[in-house]
């Protein structure tokens, strides 16, 4: 069989993390069958449509490097691939229902079917189209069609039978048709509604497979239902979990960030975002928990889908997220931070801020969070701390740190630059002149961080010179000397 699968949203203007795992799932499946994956674009209620969605998914799809095989972006031999360009289609295919008695004309106004719905719910009834336009002879129809009364078409439900789905996650599922509502399939403004369009273009696009959220399943009996009426065969269903905040309550705009975009944002890379959301709901059989796209299109498969929802787990993707970054070299890692410290390798030299990502990188969630460790360690330092302060202004620190500050001015400027002989200077420096005024451990490294600093936490002090140089180092020593002496003498 030739695979083809299809990724099918409504542009409503954003990706939602569902959708991503949605549109995942059915890109991995048709990778590894050698097949095919159809982008094509739901548009049909007018009312929800947003400019610009479109172009703003493909770009998030970019970002993520999912890349589809046919779609309004690249065409394929089955388009067009947005279904308000396919209205004829549409047409055409509930005329073929019609003559066959599967589809019907209905008049009723929306008033009349508030009526309906009101009357039912005062009896306790699940609200239904009670079919009454399904009754009219073919005749009036016809004379109140052609007069231009305004109508939809809905299809015609069969009483009593039971519609079987055979989903590949969830296996069989029964629907009894007495609960399934004559569905609209055309709408008063000409649009056919989801489950009409949905139908005909997965047929006529020769979709294999129909992979989506199992908030579509209610709809699955409708549309084995258009299948048996057309005479085609149904694709294959999988229905997959649903989304779960860890409440276990549904994962919904108002619960937190549920927008791809909002991820990007935070600085998750995308590698990490596929990797996590590929887990929502399918697990590899053992514990491991990174895997990269092409290991995924390796080892995905329908039947390591759950039925239980899936918990969406943000500790766990900012995890993730750090590990990714810790997996990458120095070298890499700077490239990634480059353009957001574009500044600071003008004013310092590429040499220092390499030297920088190496020594700040330990523990950074993202590159986000790297580039403003970088940024914070050349900022202007922030008013001292009282208490370090108060000790550089003990006289024995006062000598101890001028001592150590002519020892760090003896060290030639070229040396600034070969970081580990420097880290090494600088320990030397500071335990000879520990040892020339009694000063050593705890102690020795306290004051030297409130002269180079005045704060009581930072960057190893022996890194921090490298990532500072000479000249930086030298004004921040004279300063405090300064500080403290006018302090004392006051
Ligand atoms: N247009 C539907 C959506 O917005 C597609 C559902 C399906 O895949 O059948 O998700």
């Amino acid at each position: 069989m030739n695979i083809r699968t299809r990724y099918a949203p409504s542009p409503t203007g954003y990706l939602h993390v569902g959708g991503l795992r949605t549109a995942l799932y059915n890109y991995l499946f048709a990778r590894q069958n050698g097949g095919s994956v159809i982008l094509r674009i739901e548009d049909t209620d007018q009312t929800r449509r947003v400019d610009g969605a479109v172009e703003n998914l493909l770009s998030v799809f970019h970002w993520l490097s999912l890349e589809f095989d046919e779609g309004p972006h690249r065409g394929g031999a089955f388009g067009p691939y947005v279904q308000s360009e396919r209205l004829g289609l549409y047409h055409d295919h509930v005329k073929q229902l019609a003559a066959k008695e599967y589809a019907y004309p209905c008049f009723c106004s929306s008033e009349t079917l508030e009526q309906m719905r009101s009357q039912q719910a005062a009896r306790s009834m699940v609200p239904m189209y009670d079919r009454r336009c399904l009754r009219l002879s073919r005749e009036e129809a016809e004379r109140r069609i052609a007069a231009g009364e305004p109508h939809v078409w809905r299809m015609a439900v069969p009483a009593h039978r039971e519609v079987v789905i055979h989903d590949a996650i969830r296996g069989e599922v029964k629907f009894g048709t007495d609960t399934v509502d004559d569905q609209v399939l055309i709408k008063s403004d000409g649009f056919p509604t989801y489950h009409l369009a949905n139908v005909v273009d997965d047929h006529l696009m020769r979709i294999s497979h129909v992979i989506r959220g199992e908030e579509w399943l209610p709809s699955t009996p409708k549309h084995i239902l258009l299948y048996e009426f057309f005479g085609w065969e149904p694709p294959v269903f999988a229905h997959l979990p649903l989304l779960l905040n860890p409440d276990r309550s549904k994962m919904s705009k108002r619960s937190g960030d549920v927008a791809v975009e909002d991820y990007r944002k935070k600085g998750i890379l995308p590698e990490v975002l596929i990797n996590f959301v590929a887990l929502l709901g399918w697990h590899p059989g053992d514990d491991r928990e990174m895997f990269t796209l092409l290991e995924l299109v390796r080892e995905f498969s329908l039947d390591r889908v759950n039925k239980a929802g899936a918990i969406f787990d943000q500790t766990k993707l900012h995890w993730l997220n750090t590990e990714y970054v810790k997996a990458e070299s120095d070298d890499v890692l700077f490239e990634h931070v480059r353009g957001a410290v574009g500044d600071l390798i003008k004013t310092n030299g590429e040499a220092r801020v390499r030297y920088a990502v190496s020594s700040l990188r330990g523990g950074a969630g993202s590159y986000e969070d790297l580039a403003t460790r970088i940024h914070d360690v050349y900022a202007p330092l922030p008013e001292a701390d009282p208490e370090m302060s108060a000790l550089l202004q003990e006289s024995a620190t006062t000598d101890f740190i001028a001592d150590f500050s002519a020892r760090m001015s003896s060290i030639p400027a070229e040396d600034f630059l070969h970081f580990e002989k420097l880290e090494g200077l600088f320990k030397q420096a500071a335990t000879e002149a520990g040892q020339a005024h009694g000063m050593k451990g705890k102690n020795l490294w306290r004051s030297l961080r409130s002269a180079l600093t005045g704060q009581p936490h930072g960057p190893e002090l022996a890194k921090l010179v490298g990532i500072w140089g000479r000249d930086r180092v030298l004004a921040e020593l004279q300063r405090s000397l300064a500080e403290a002496r006018s302090a004392a003498a006051r």
